[in-house]
């Protein structure tokens, strides 16, 4: 899972589904709000613009060992 929603800081803003360039994260609804999910989680780009607009910090993304800087 690259990326994953911290769902006690999220408030279902649909910021990080606007931003997504892959268009892989959706907003679904509970009974209470909505909640963002990747629903293609192996079209994830690892690209980070859903972690860095989230106004929450609610989205953590595992960035692959070959894109990270040693
Ligand atoms: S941008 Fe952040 S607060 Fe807004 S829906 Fe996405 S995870 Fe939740
Ligand atoms: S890291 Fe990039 S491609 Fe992956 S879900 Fe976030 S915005 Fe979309």
């Amino acid at each position: 899972m690259p990326m994953v929603f911290d769902y006690e800081r999220c408030d279902g803003c649909g910021d990080c589904a606007a931003v997504c360039p892959g268009d892989v994260i959706y907003l679904k609804h509970d009974a209470v709000r909505k909640r963002p999910y990747n629903r293609y989680v192996d079209e994830c780009w690892h690209c980070g613009s859903c972690r860095q607009d989230c106004p929450q910090q609610a989205i953590k993304v595992t960035f692959p060992p070959d894109m990270l800087c040693t």
